[in-house]
């Protein structure tokens, strides 16, 4: 310090001295001001701080690698052949690259969160201020993946800007890593996957506040308006302007432009992927008088292409992330001009931004050009309704065609030589060949049902040696179906307040309420949509609570149950057991950890601020949550899925999930690693082997279900609540898979963890089968389980946290 007093300085550099004190000086005051507890041990965690707690994972959840390639091609001494588990020339072996390349999904993930919310918040501090305050509903604890991980307790949005700085500071560090000749062991490049993983929901914990906060989005509320969803919803008289991708700041430009232009109801405003949820989010917090969503949710990611082949939207305006690549030239066929509005997706479009309205428009009307780069919001907001008023009218003029008519779909379809080349290169092996063949006989029912399922991805027509426009031929047969495409979603709420967290705490805790089932992530399903409805009716009419975000949020809406009514309209949107909550986009994920952090806070009265490591202990232990990723495709996916693996959070993953190349998979048969502390005394005590993974796939929805139960059994289960947990269980594995399931009896404590119905047979194949000693008069069990049941342990893996005996 002596040398700031002493130093001679430039006027420049003296500014620049002040603003990096003022920061740090200010994070600390924050610190100190407002933290009305102690610090924990590791506020802003470097890359190895939590490194011992990673291991202690790995120990139990041993890292399992499914290589999708064998070589490695990172530096020019590759591409080296690690076939075999070799080294390649710099010394790193298969597995170790493996982990290096899962550690990169997951950090590009994260990367793509925080710089969303930096985006965000440069953007809003622009419009309002350091100063301006945060508000998400009604919370004492603000952003509690913030908290645990940094120690800061956020309350303006300057606050977040020095959150980020230390994301972006650790992404750095992370990123470093990867580079050739760093890490070299597979188990340090997993802790480091790990350290991504939560950083990536600090990040997104900080996106989604800054846009609550700032855009009136539902703050908590337990009753947010339904939003109408599906391509059928679009009325195709009106023009159409369609949004895609994740950053909703120049959407509301838009929105904003409609409304004071009177051209809310003229024009129709869609959106695919999670810019459509945060558009149905905008201004509906309540303060306005008018609760009915400004857009409607055309769907998810797999019907982007689907949607400009239906050659609907008059204009396109893009942001960031998820965003199909071939927009452009996909549009450009269909006269559609394309905005985008961000710097991650620019298409080599020329930089509109600061040129006049009136000139811009003429290009893109006149064809000229085929779209601009615009990253002025408020030219955004005024050009794109323009724009898609004269599009409309031109459009028409030239009689543009999207798909073919009922002559051009029969020349199609009779090109087909059944050469299955697109069915090889489909990534569902969707029988195409076989529609095909129908279709030519006039039944276009296999096509129908090819429709759901395909991800529209464009692959088979690339494969099509006779150039049929497979896409097209998929939605024209399936037509009828689509006009009736037409769902409910709820906005997304965002947090879970403290007020539900107090109610249903102690039921989570002690499994009264069976479990937290988080269904999350895109729309890469292996067998269609429909599957999400199933899982979440399922697990709703079983009073589990399911959360749902993103691409997960919107499928399952498009869904009605034998009332005629969608899951958003039958269950109530409340945080609590049997209730369905959208939290909203993908950001909102953090929502969920920090929903099962809020639960160790106030309902166990943990320390919350830089204490990630005792949070995420009581979670693996106490807090039933199973988070599924059904559809998983991105790398924003595995980071979110690996910040739930640092906090003790299980997640299972559809079978395409195995593509990220690997698994956190622990062994139940491995006795000793099913031993953790009693934190009463220090003594060591048996747990069941629950939850079984962290990170895993499944293969099918029928696999998947007894294992969503499973998964949410915890070793501090009160009786009442293993009975539960286990009822589930047993039931789900007999409906879905039509068998007991092999290992019940291993989560039974005593005779009442078992199911009440079913316990006097469920005692007999106790006593004959596995050798259980039962006092049949008063139907108790007297010898056999290896656990016992104490609700007051305190199961724990952490030494330090025990009072010694
Ligand atoms: S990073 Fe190592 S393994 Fe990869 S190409 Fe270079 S030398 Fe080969
Ligand atoms: S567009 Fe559909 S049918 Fe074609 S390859 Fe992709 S998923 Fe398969
Ligand atoms: S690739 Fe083309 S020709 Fe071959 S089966 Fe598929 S649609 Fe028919």
């Amino acid at each position: 310090m002596s040398e700031l007093t002493t130093g001679s300085f430039s006027i420049g550099d003296l500014e620049n001295v002040q603003i990096t004190i003022n920061n740090i000086v200010g994070a600390i005051d924050k610190q100190m001001e407002k933290s009305d507890e102690e610090m924990g041990p590791t506020p802003k965690p470097g890359v190895s701080s939590l490194r011992d707690w990673d291991h202690t994972i790995f120990e139990r959840y041993n890292p399992i690698y499914t290589p999708m390639c064998d070589q490695c091609c990172y530096c020019t001494f590759g591409p080296c052949d690690l076939s075999g588990n070799k080294e390649g020339a710099c010394g790193i072996n298969l597995e170790a690259h493996n982990a290096r390349e899962f550690m990169l999904r997951v950090m590009t993930g994260a990367a793509a969160h925080s710089g969303h919310g930096r985006h965000l918040l440069h953007h809003m501090i622009d419009l309002y201020g350091k100063d301006y305050p945060l508000d998400v509903g009604p919370t004492n604890i603000i952003a509690p993946n913030v908290q645990a991980v940094t120690g800061i307790k956020p309350e303006t949005l300057g606050d977040l800007d020095i959150v980020l700085n230390y994301v972006e500071e650790q992404l750095t560090q992370l990123l470093a890593a990867v580079h050739a000749g760093q890490e070299g062991a597979a188990i340090d490049f997993e802790s480091k996957a790990m350290h991504g993983g939560m950083i990536d929901h600090v990040g997104m914990e900080v996106s989604d506040i800054v846009q609550i906060s700032c855009l009136g989005f539902p703050k908590s509320d337990a009753n947010p308006p339904l939003a109408d969803i599906g391509m059928g919803c679009i009325d195709p008289s009106k023009p159409n302007l369609i949004v895609i991708g994740h950053n909703v700041a120049a959407v509301t430009d838009i929105i904003d432009y409609m409304e004071d232009n009177d051209l809310s109801d003229k024009i129709e405003l869609g959106g695919l992927c999670c810019t459509a949820l945060d558009m149905t989010r905008y201004k509906m917090d309540g303060s306005a008088e008018d609760q009915v969503p400004k857009a409607k949710i055309i769907g998810s990611l797999a019907k982007e292409l689907k949607m400009i082949r239906s050659g609907a939207p008059d204009v396109i305006v893009v942001d960031e992330q998820c965003i199909r690549a071939d927009v452009l030239p996909e549009a450009q066929k269909l006269m559609i001009p394309v905005i985008t509005t961000n710097d991650k997706v620019m298409y080599g479009l020329k930089d509109r931004s600061n040129d006049d309205v009136e000139d811009i428009l003429a290009d893109l009307t006149s064809g000229k050009e085929p779209g601009a780069l615009l990253l002025d919001f408020e030219k955004v907001g005024e050009i794109a309704p323009r724009l898609a008023m004269m599009m409309s009218e031109i459009r028409k003029q030239k009689g543009i065609k999207a798909l073919p008519t009922e002559e051009e779909l029969k020349d199609q379809v009779d090109k087909c030589v059944h050469c299955l080349a697109c069915e090889i290169a489909c990534p569902d092996n969707l029988p195409i060949s076989e529609a095909m063949k129908l279709a030519k006989e006039g039944d276009f029912t296999k096509f129908e049902w090819i429709h759901d399922k395909c991800i529209g991805c464009g692959r088979c027509e690339f494969a099509c040696p006779k150039d049929i426009d497979i896409v097209n031929v998929i939605e024209k047969s399936s037509q009828k179906l689509i006009r009736n495409e037409i769902g409910k979603v709820r906005a997304g709420r965002g947090p879970i307040s403290d007020p539900e967290i107090r109610e249903e705490g102690v039921n989570l805790v002690l499994g009264t309420t069976p479990g937290i089932v988080a269904m999350v992530g895109c729309s890469n399903y292996p067998d269609g949509t429909k599957d999400l409805f199933d899982i979440a009716k399922e697990m709703l009419q079983r009073n589990y609570i399911v959360v749902v975000s993103g691409c997960s949020a919107m499928d399952l809406g498009m869904y009605k149950d034998e009332d005629g009514l969608t899951l958003y309209e039958k269950y109530p949107a409340k945080f609590k057991s049997g209730g369905l909550i959208n939290v909203g986009s993908c950001v909102s994920n953090a929502h969920i950890t920090a929903a099962v952090i809020k639960v160790a806070a106030i309902f166990a009265q943990k320390q919350v601020s830089g204490n990630y490591e005792e949070l995420a202990d009581y979670s693996l232990n106490r807090v039933g949550a199973v988070g599924v990723a059904w559809g998983a495709y991105s790398q924003k996916a595995a980071s979110i899925g690996t910040g739930c693996s640092r906090l003790g959070i299980p997640v299972i993953l559809g079978p395409h999930g195995s593509k990220y190349r690997r698994a956190l998979i622990a062994k139940p048969y491995e006795d000793q690693k099913w031993n953790v502390y009693d934190a009463r005394d220090g003594s060591e005590m048996k747990i069941p082997a629950a939850p079984e993974f962290l990170l895993t796939t499944c293969e099918t929805i029928e696999e998947m279900m007894p294992m969503l139960a499973k998964s949410c059994i915890r070793p501090s289960d009160n009786n009442m609540g293993r009975m539960i947990k286990l009822t589930h269980y047993i039931e789900l594995s007999q409906k879905y898979l039509g068998v007991m399931p092999d290992d019940w009896q291993n989560y039974v404590r005593m005779e009442t963890d078992l199911p009440l119905a079913k316990r006097q047979e469920l005692l007999k194949i106790l006593e004959e089968e596995h050798g259980w000693e039962i006092d049949w008069k008063r139907k108790k069990i007297l010898s056999g389980p290896v656990m016992k049941s104490d609700v007051s342990a305190q199961p724990t893996n952490l030494k330090r946290l025990c009072k010694e005996a």
